[in-house]
């Protein structure tokens, strides 16, 4: 069985092929530039390929309701060009085999929770912090979906008064989590890339304050067993302590459960990561031939 997957991202398109044992024998990428040229690339990518099925794990916001007319099409996406764009019609169109379509990090907790950081749970969010944020949902193991999507990265955060951006760099918000905690933000904030900052800047513990409030929100909305954490900014591994410490004291003492003294094995990087979404578009397929 061969399996297409397909994590389409506002910056680059990333394919694969994929065996039932999720293993990638060939993967391609090319840059996010009009649906067009975009699209001739990634159907390129795939027409020559024997495949049984097609998952596709996108970048949003993208109408995942199932009795919409425009179900799979990107709505209002920042990336004007790809607004209102058929993606879930134009691959399944091309290609002519069953496809599935979820959110980039819907498919990179899927899985997480099969692979790799959230092996056996449940309840697990996948959140990733870079060019913007996003977070992926899994509920007494289901992706939730909900009216929309879930949006973990427009809500709101309560800003810090040693913040030097007055408001954060989210068009819509001037407080939310994006706004104020994505890689952009950063790059505002101190005039250089987060990957340009030194270790001990005042930065980092700033970025932690505001993560640790979403993580925080996860504990007490849905009540999530782990929480992954991927995405460029993630790369600066020191962040993970730092949330914990703001975490645990955000917490108050609260919660009282055994997870919650081990913040190490709670707040935890991706163990997939880069390859979370990829594989997570192949289980979408996979799930989509099993019939779910
Ligand atoms: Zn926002």
């Amino acid at each position: 069985m061969l399996l297409g997957t397909l994590e389409a991202g506002g910056t680059k398109m990333v394919m694969g092929i994929a065996d039932e044992s999720m293993k990638m024998l060939r993967t391609f990428s090319c840059p996010t530039r009009s649906p067009e040229e975009t699209m001739k690339d990634v159907l390129g990518f795939f027409e020559n390929e024997k495949i049984d099925a097609m998952g596709i794990a996108t970048f949003g916001p993208v109408d995942l309701n199932l009795s919409s007319p425009t179900y799979g099409s990107l709505t209002n996406t920042p990336k004007l060009a790809w607004r209102d764009f058929a993606l879930y019609k134009t691959i399944r169109d091309a290609l002519s085999v069953p496809c599935a379509i979820d959110t980039d990090v819907n498919a990179a907790v899927l899985a997480e929770v099969s692979f790799g950081a959230a092996q056996g749970l449940k309840n697990c969010l996948y959140l990733t912090v870079g060019t913007g944020i996003g977070g992926g949902l899994m509920c007494e193991g289901s992706l939730v979906h909900g009216m929309i999507h879930p949006e973990w990265g427009h809500i709101p955060l309560n800003r810090s008064e040693d913040d030097p951006l007055t408001r954060g760099v989210c068009p819509y918000h001037a407080v939310c989590a994006e706004g104020l905690a994505s890689g952009p933000s950063m790059q505002t904030r101190w005039a250089m890339p987060a990957s340009d900052l030194p270790e001990d800047h005042r930065a980092w513990d700033l970025e932690a304050f505001y993560l640790a409030q979403i993580c925080l929100t996860a504990l007490l909305t849905v009540s999530t067993e782990r929480i992954i954490l991927g995405g460029g900014v993630m790369h600066h591994t020191a962040l993970f302590p730092m949330i914990r410490t703001h975490l645990n004291h955000m917490l108050g003492g609260y919660l009282m459960h055994e997870r919650i003294k081990d913040l190490d094995s709670l707040v935890v990087p991706a163990d997939l990561y880069p390859n979370s979404g990829l594989i997570g578009g192949a289980l979408l397929a996979l799930d989509k031939l099993s019939g779910n």
